[in-house]
């Protein structure tokens, strides 16, 4: 089995929808970036592309592509999974933790676990996401951005690579 570890951060602009996980959260501000700066997804991209030694999200989705501007990134992870399933592997469970003053999270948690686990065609069961603040301190703490970490286990895949 193979494991990766990822982290991101983007900032917050007024005028940007907050997509989190692919599920549109209501906000005051958004998150400002080349895509749609969905801080979760990018993490966890990034701790695929690691478990498998792939790089990371900016070699395969360079912000100097005005194909990526706006992009879902919910539709980057699809492509990331192809790479995992390429490489004959599977997601054996990922966890994910969200550092944010502001919005409260909680109540998008489940809409977050099922927006990933579809993109990555797993069970909820297998995708953890939670959340934190950093209690007032750093740059989280004064609410200039968000930041995300996240791990992911890859396990062999034994059905050859087909999705069920
Ligand atoms: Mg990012």
């Amino acid at each position: 089995m193979r494991i990766g570890l990822g982290f991101d951060v983007h900032a917050f602009a007024t005028g940007r929808p907050l997509v989190l996980g692919g599920v549109t959260i209501p906000a005051e501000s958004g998150l400002l970036g080349h895509s749609d700066a969905d801080v979760v997804t990018h993490a966890l991209m990034d701790a695929l592309l690691g478990a498998l030694s792939l790089g990371d999200i900016g070699q395969h989705f360079p912000d100097t592509d005005e194909s990526y501007r706006g992009a879902s990134s919910i539709g980057l992870l699809r492509h990331v999974m192809e790479r995992v399933r390429e490489r004959g592997y599977r997601v054996g469970n990922v966890d994910i933790m969200v550092l944010a003053e502001r919005p409260r999270l909680a109540p998008y948690k489940d809409a977050m676990v099922q927006s990933l686990a579809r993109a990555m065609q797993v069970e909820d069961v297998d995708v953890s996401v939670k959340a934190t603040t950093m209690e007032g301190m750093g740059f989280v703490g004064r609410r200039e951005g968000m930041a995300a970490q996240a791990v992911a286990l890859l396990l062999p895949d034994m059905s050859g690579g087909r999705v069920t």
